[in-house]
């Protein structure tokens, strides 16, 4: 690592922006489109926060959250990225189930998943019409209340397996339960189902390399391994940053960090108002993932499993199971040579929730005990379905809350960010310390490559028109 990071930095930007995740680095694409003079600091040595992907011995490449997003992304990286990554987003081929309830195939839209709730599930058409007008109809203004258990329940009076039909994947996607509100199952759920779940052809590291080309043809000035220590405020209003030691000036700053980190560690409770921080102290940080990721030898392959597989061996749908240390539900990514047009590899990455807590006070040798478990585990789990698959692996290591938390100094390792109550804290921030914003995934439909990204949209927008208006002051003052 070259020792000055930050060599060549201008002494005052428009827009400091703290970490690379989807999120931050939209929000800085964006303005820099617009003229702003805009710092994206990453402590990382690499882009991209949790849309991330590493690289190993003998060739092999393993993405941690490339699994599937919905259609959206292509409207999104079309309008605030370009049409050449656009235009990587394809459709994935298949989903899979495999529990004590159900086994099948789907393509997981609409049309697909109509036909197996009225043929499979024997559910009358109208009701199964009826549940998707209103899971469609939810919209972020009008939370009555209403869980999502509550809301299945009525849509589907107890048919657990219907229910983990609908929740497994979306618990999955965002990291909510049943006891989260009824929008939010609605809105992810939905968005899915308008047209199936999609992927980066290419793999998540080429996505991010499209991503910094254009940020840097948009004049934006990306540092790694730059740690934010402090954002600076006098007075109320945001001033800078101090980046590997060094205070940074900025007119406006955009915390991509876990909410409850800038407010705590970045910025520091006593800039905030009391009652905002009752509030802030109160959002719940989402669940975290333990990964476990598996490479084929050269040359080696294994028989089409569907690219995502849901698998488990709970004989009901639970949200608590599901987050266990004891694990039962295992979802497999299978990555086929046409991921990265041009490799001949094939590997498959087992993702499940996982709870901070469970984790993080492990003794150093339990952990790594732990941590072998997990692997055998998984392996073991995967043969039931390939059973040749231990001799084909060249490759095998796993992730853990605390490697999330390590590697995107996500607080606790929050996988999707915070519970829906986080979304109302985050918005409130540029209220509290003029010029400060905070952009990245919190409250479950704000989560996700694509609501992440939407995010930093919006608060790109906010930030521009903060922009102007101090502009405008400056130039009356100057009059
Ligand atoms: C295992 C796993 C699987 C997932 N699967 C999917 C999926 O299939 N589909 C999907 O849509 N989403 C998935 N997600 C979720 C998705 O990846 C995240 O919601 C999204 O990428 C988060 O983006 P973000 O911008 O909110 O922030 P983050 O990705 O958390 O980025 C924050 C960035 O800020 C940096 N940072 C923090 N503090 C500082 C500091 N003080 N100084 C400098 N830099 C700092 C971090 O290093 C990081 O780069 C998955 C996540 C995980 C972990």
């Amino acid at each position: 690592m070259p020792k000055d990071q930050l060599q060549g930095i201008q002494s005052e930007y428009d827009v400091i922006v703290i970490g690379s995740g989807l999120a931050g680095l939209t929000c800085a694409n964006i303005l820099g489109r617009m003229g702003r003079r805009v710092l994206v600091l990453e402590h990382h040595y690499q882009l991209g926060g949790m849309a991330t992907w590493f690289r190993r011995k003998r060739g092999h490449i393993f993405d941690i959250s490339l699994h599937g997003f919905p259609f959206g992304m292509v409207k999104s990286c079309k309008r605030y990225w370009n049409d050449d990554i656009a235009s990587r987003i394809e459709p994935i081929r298949g989903i899979r189930f495999d529990n004590p309830q159900f086994s099948f195939e789907t393509t997981y839209d609409r049309k697909d998943f109509t036909r197996i709730l009225v043929e499979r599930f024997q559910q009358p058409l109208e009701r199964v019409e009826a549940f998707f007008d209103k899971a469609r109809s939810f919209n972020f203004y009008d939370d009555d209340g209403t869980t999502t258990g509550q809301f299945l329940e009525r849509c589907f009076p107890g048919r657990n397996d219907v229910h983990r039909l609908l929740m497994e994947p979306i618990a999955y996607a965002n990291g909510s339960t049943l006891d989260d509100p009824a929008l939010t199952f609605g809105i992810v759920f939905s968005n899915f189902m308008s047209k199936g779940v999609y992927i980066f052809k290419g793999g998540t590291d080429l996505m991010v390399g499209l991503m910094k080309k254009e940020l840097i043809r948009n004049g934006v000035d990306v540092r790694i391994y730059s740690d934010v220590e402090r954002v600076l405020v006098e007075s109320g209003r945001v001033t800078g940053v101090v980046c590997n030691g060094r205070p940074i000036r900025a007119r406006s700053v955009v915390s991509n960090a876990n909410l409850r980190g800038t407010i705590q560690r970045l910025v520091g409770e006593e800039h905030f108002a009391s009652d905002f921080l009752e509030k802030a102290r109160k959002v719940r940080l989402s669940s975290s993932s333990c990964q476990v990721y598996m490479g084929l030898k050269p040359g080696e392959s294994f028989d089409y499993l569907g690219d995502l597989f849901f698998t488990s061996t709970l004989d009901h749908f639970d949200s608590v199971a599901l987050c266990a240390k004891d694990v039962t539900s295992r979802t497999f990514s299978c990555y086929y040579p046409d991921t990265r047009p041009g490799s001949d590899r094939y590997s498959i990455v087992s993702s499940t929730n996982a709870n901070w807590d469970d984790w993080a006070s492990l003794p150093p040798e339990e952990y790594e005990r732990e941590k072998a478990k997990l692997i055998e585990d998984t392996i073991c789990a995967l043969e039931r379905y390939l059973p040749d698959i231990r001799g084909k692996l060249d490759w095998i290591e796993a992730a853990t809350p605390g490697t999330f938390s390590r590697y995107t100094k996500t607080v606790h390792g929050a996988t999707f960010g915070t519970k829906f109550e986080g979304l109302s804290v985050s918005k409130a921030i540029p209220e509290q310390i003029a010029g400060l914003w905070h952009a990245g995934s919190v409250g479950i439909i704000m989560s996700g490559w694509l609501g992440t990204i939407n995010y930093g949209v919006i608060v790109s927008n906010e930030v521009d028109s903060y922009l102007s208006r101090s502009n405008a002051v400056r130039a009356t003052e100057e009059v």
